[in-house]
């Protein structure tokens, strides 16, 4: 029973980080976030870029760690109050009401 699940919802609530930025296709405010046994996820709803966080706080790529790609994650970026760069994907729009 180990099925990756990166479209459909999983136990883990995924929530989006408001200012966040991809490192794969930098687009604002795709990031989700959800913890697994403990353990941070991250994904990006725009691109599918997915990665895990170590003990260290460290990002860990589901692909290829490199050492560009995680030190471009060190940038801290900070989070604003509201992100209008927001480009929803018909595809994906639900009805929450
Ligand atoms: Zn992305």
């Amino acid at each position: 029973m180990n099925i990756p699940s990166n479209t459909t919802e999983t136990k883990a609530k995924k929530r989006f980080i408001a200012g966040a930025v991809c490192p794969a296709c930098e687009a604002i405010d795709g990031i989700r976030m959800w913890e697994v046994d403990g353990v941070p996820h991250r994904d990006c709803v725009h691109c599918g870029y997915s990665d895990t966080l170590n003990a260290d706080g460290n990002t860990v790529p589901n692909e290829i760690a490199t050492r560009v790609n995680t030190s471009a994650l060190q940038q801290p970026k900070k989070a604003q109050g509201q992100a209008l760069q927001f480009f929803p994907n018909p595809k994906l729009k639900k009805e929450d009401k």
